[in-house]
């Protein structure tokens, strides 16, 4: 069922690069539940596994004096939600944090292995989209950083190089300061489901009616998650009203590339792209102090 060839543990990230560099063949394991799930799936036949779930330094959240704020690879889920930094800064990731799996799978499911998994239904994807998230790589060559819209490559496809880990989720405070946000997340049942559409809206507004700046990330209407420029360049500078948030969802439609699944067929994505982007932008021009439009 489970064909664990070897097992290894680190508790350091140089330690790990080193191994990795030596044994570029092991398997990095962080919370287990993509990775173990895969293997009972027998989507993975074997493995050897290198275990980092012991690193301390890349567990939790820092904010730096210039209002940066670095997210540890190997925070949980349920950290994420209840994080002080977190929840005053960028609230709008507590609360997509808490629309995944349930308590026991937000227990120990990372937000690390929840991007290098490269799913494009992962629910914290179109948020750190949204916040023009940057993820710090490093391996024993040394480290870069790759901003998220880049590391994505295709369906369960990341750019991460052989031996390298993902250390950090960088957010520059020019992406979350001033801005209001809200995630949905469409799914058939209310919990422990995959979503079928993810949409997470960001803005700024200024003298409570003119968007300054709006940016949308969406997950699972396309091969990875995806912004919409056409529509955030229709956005910036418009009058908040009913007529422009309906354009808005018409243009955020234009940068999907949904498909039909068993979940959802591709017109019914498309339908949930223009209805939830306007239900979550609406929501998030109140967060950020907009008024509240019908
Ligand atoms: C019952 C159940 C419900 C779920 N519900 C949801 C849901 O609602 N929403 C959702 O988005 N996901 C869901 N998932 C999927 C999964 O829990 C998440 O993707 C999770 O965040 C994966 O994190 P992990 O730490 O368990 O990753 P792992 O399984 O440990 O790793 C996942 C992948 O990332 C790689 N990896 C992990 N960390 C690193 C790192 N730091 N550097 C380099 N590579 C790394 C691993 O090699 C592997 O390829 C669910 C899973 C289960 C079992």
């Amino acid at each position: 069922m489970y064909n664990i060839q070897g097992y290894f543990e680190v508790e350091s990230v140089n330690e790990a690069t080193a191994l990795l560099a030596a044994a570029p063949h092991l398997l990095v394991i962080a919370g287990g539940t993509d990775v173990l799930i895969k293997m009972h799936h027998g989507q993975i036949e074997k493995a050897e596994l290198l275990s980092i779930r012991k690193i301390k330094s890349l567990q939790g959240v820092v904010k730096l004096e210039d209002g940066t704020i670095l997210i540890g690879s190997l925070t949980t889920f349920t950290q994420i939600a209840n994080d002080p930094v977190i929840k005053e800064n960028i609230p709008v990731l507590a609360e997509a944090a808490l629309t995944m799996g349930g308590p026991q799978i937000r227990n120990v499911a990372t937000i690390g292995g929840n991007i290098c998994n490269g799913a494009t239904s992962a629910d914290s994807a179109s948020t750190l989209f949204a916040l023009d998230a940057r993820l710090k790589l490093q391996s024993n060559q040394g480290e870069r950083v790759v901003p998220i819209q880049e590391f994505y490559l295709g369906p369960g496809k990341v750019d991460l190089k052989p031996g390298e880990l993902l250390t950090q989720i960088i957010i520059s405070p020019e992406n979350y300061r001033g801005y209001g946000g809200h995630y949905i997340k469409f799914s058939m049942r209310k919990a422990m489901d995959i979503a079928t559409l993810g949409v997470a809206v960001i803005c700024k507004v200024k003298q409570g009616n003119i968007l300054e700046d709006v940016r949308i990330g969406l997950g699972v209407a396309g091969p990875t998650p995806l912004r919409c420029p056409e529509a955030e360049a229709f956005a910036r500078g418009k009058t908040i009203s009913p007529e422009t948030i309906a354009e808005i969802g018409k243009l955020a439609v234009k940068a999907t590339q949904a498909r039909t699944s068993w979940r959802a067929s591709k017109e019914y994505r498309e339908h949930l792209v223009e209805e939830l982007t306007q239900r979550a932008l609406k929501a998030a021009i109140v967060k950020a102090g907009g008024e509240a439009i019908a």
